[in-house]
């Protein structure tokens, strides 16, 4: 029988270095299924539209929500963010572990709905790092980097609702350490719910 994949929910503050894990984690590793969010935000340049994001305008963000489209989404600096339900649904059917990079407010409405998944946090070793790693990425205005840096500090509050925090000073030590995390969370009995099941059953009849 093959067991489902874990859901994992990669949270961490604009700029602590995400988007580099990930594709790092991405690389290294097969098992892995990364969603692609929509938004409304417009792309970054380099960002391309079906591998960043799905780039799309207000009225079709909304659209798909009024269809269910979506599993969560939520607004961040004035944008609309959202996972597609379909992609992790499939995927984590097909025993793939599906890790949904995204804020906390997405990440908590997903802890509610899946109890199961496994909710990581990634932060820079220091506050200082943090807006050094804003600043030296150079893409956006300064307007936009105090606002991150705004809530940053918001986020901060609610940290204590994740699974584990990942400092991300090292890259590759960073990625072992989210990879093991996540293979340990098979393990779980949260995750082995259809083994349990099976086991029961098992017993059952051979104690008839
Ligand atoms: P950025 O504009 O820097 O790409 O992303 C801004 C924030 O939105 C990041 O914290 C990112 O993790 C989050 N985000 C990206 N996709 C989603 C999503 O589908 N849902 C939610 N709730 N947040 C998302």
């Amino acid at each position: 029988m093959m067991n489902k994949g874990v859901l994992a929910v990669v949270s961490g503050f604009s700029g602590a270095g995400k988007g580099t894990l990930m594709k790092a984690l991405l690389e290294q590793y097969d098992n892995y299924a990364l969603s692609i969010s929509a938004t409304t935000r417009s792309p970054r340049p380099g960002e391309e539209d079906g591998r960043d994001y799905f780039f799309v305008s207000r009225e079709r963000f909304e659209e798909m929500i009024e269809a269910g489209q979506l599993i969560e989404y939520a607004q961040y600096v004035k944008n609309y963010y959202g996972t597609p339900r379909e992609y992790v649904t499939s995927q984590m059917e097909a025993g793939k572990d599906v890790i949904l990079e995204i804020e906390i407010q997405g990440a908590l409405n997903i802890k509610r709905q899946f109890p199961q998944a496994l909710l990581l946090f990634v932060m820079p070793p220091s506050a200082a790092e943090l807006r050094h790693r804003l600043t030296s990425r150079g893409t956006e205005p300064e307007e936009v980097i105090e606002n991150r840096l705004k809530r940053a500090l918001e986020e901060a509050e609610g940290i204590e609702n994740y699974d584990y925090i990942l400092i991300n000073d090292k890259v590759e030590e960073c990625v072992r350490q989210m990879h093991q995390l996540i293979q340990d969370h098979h393990s779980r009995t949260c995750n082995q719910e259809d083994f349990i099941k099976k086991m029961r059953t098992e017993l059952q009849q051979i104690n008839q």
